[in-house]
C-alpha cells in the first residue's frame, strides 16, 4: 500500500530581494516497506524536501499526503501526534542526549507517547536496543560508544514508537566505510519489517542498496542520467 505521495510540490524561498526555487514541481510516491534514496549535490533541494516529508515545512505549494492524511489540512495536535508517533529521524551527527544513558535516549521519545505507559516504554526500549544488538550498553552514555554505536542507538531511538516512516539525513556521512554499510544495513532491514525508510545521502553505495532512487537537480527530479 502506498504511505506516502508528493504532487507537484514546489517550495520557494525569497532572500530579500530574490526568490529561490528549492523545490520545483516534485511528484513521487512512496510505497510501505519501500527504500527510497534521495541523492543530488548540495543545493538541490534535498533536505527542503525531507523537512517537508518530517512534517516540519508546510510553506510548500502542491499536496502531501501521508496515510491517507493530507499534510495541509493537519491541525497543530495532529501534526504533532503524526510527528511523534509516525516519523523517526536518524542524523548525520547522531544528535543524542549526551548526559542520558543509552536507555533514556530511546525511552524519550515515548515520555511523549501517552498510549505507552511506563512499564511498556523501558520493555520497548529493550526491545529495540536488542534489535541493533546494544542490549549490553543500556547504561552508558553516548560519548563512551564508538560512532556506530552511538549510530544504532539512533536507530532505536527513532523505532521507539514505531513508527511507519523513517528520515534518515545523511546517516553514513560520520562513519569509515565497513561502519556505514552495516548502518545502511541496519536501515534496509527496518523495511523488511514494513517500515519506509528514505534516506538522503552523498554515498552511492548507500543509494544502491535502496529499492528506488530520486536524484534531485535545482529542486527538479532529474530522469535518467
Ligand atoms: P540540499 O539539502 O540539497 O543541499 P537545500 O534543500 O538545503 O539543498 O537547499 C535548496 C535551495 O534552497 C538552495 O538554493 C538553498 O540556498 C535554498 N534554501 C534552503 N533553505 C532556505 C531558507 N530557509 N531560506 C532561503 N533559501 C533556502
Ligand atoms: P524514569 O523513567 O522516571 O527516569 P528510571 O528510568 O530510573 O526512571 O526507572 C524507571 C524504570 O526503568 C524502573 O522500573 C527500572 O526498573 C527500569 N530501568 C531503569 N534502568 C534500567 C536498565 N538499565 N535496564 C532495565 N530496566 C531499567
Amino acid at each position: 500500500a502506498e504511505l506516502l505521495k508528493l504532487d507537484k510540490v514546489t517550495r520557494a524561498f525569497s532572500d530579500g530581494t530574490q526568490q529561490v526555487m528549492a523545490l520545483s514541481n516534485v511528484s513521487f510516491s512512496v510505497s510501505e516497506g519501500e527504500t527510497l534514496a534521495i541523492v543530488g549535490p548540495s543545493g538541490s533541494g534535498k533536505s527542503t524536501l525531507l523537512s517537508i516529508l518530517g512534517l516540519l515545512d508546510r510553506g510548500y505549494k502542491g499536496t502531501y499526503t501521508i496515510s491517507d492524511t493530507n499534510a495541509a489540512a493537519l491541525d497543530n495536535q495532529q501534526l504533532a501526534h503524526l510527528r511523534n508517533r509516525e516519523i523517526g529521524w536518524v542524523f548525520q551527527n547522531f544528535n543524542l542526549i549526551s548526559h542520558l544513558s543509552v536507555l533514556h535516549n530511546v525511552v524519550l521519545p515515548m515520555r511523549y507517547n501517552r498510549e505507552i505507559d511506563k512499564r511498556a516504554y523501558h520493555q520497548r526500549a529493550l526491545a529495540v536496543l536488542d534489535s541493533v544488538g546494544l542490549k549490553d550498553k543500556l547504561d552508558a552514555k553516548p560519548s563512551q560508544l564508538s560512532g556506530g554505536q552511538q549510530q544504532r542507538v539512533a536507530i532505536a531511538r527513532a523505532l521507539a514508537n514505531q513508527p511507519s516512516l523513517v528520515l534518515a539525513d545523511e546517516p553514513t556521512g560520520n562513519l569509515d566505510s565497513k561502519t556505514g554499510n552495516m548502518i545502511s544495513e541496519l536501515l534496509m532491514s527496518l523495511a523488511q519489517a514494513g517500515t519506509t525508510v528514505i534516506i538522503v545521502t552523498h554515498d552511492d553505495k548507500v543509494a544502491a542498496k535502496c529499492d528506488t532512487q530520486i536524484r534531485l537537480k535545482d529542486g527538479t527530479i532529474a530522469h535518467g542520467e
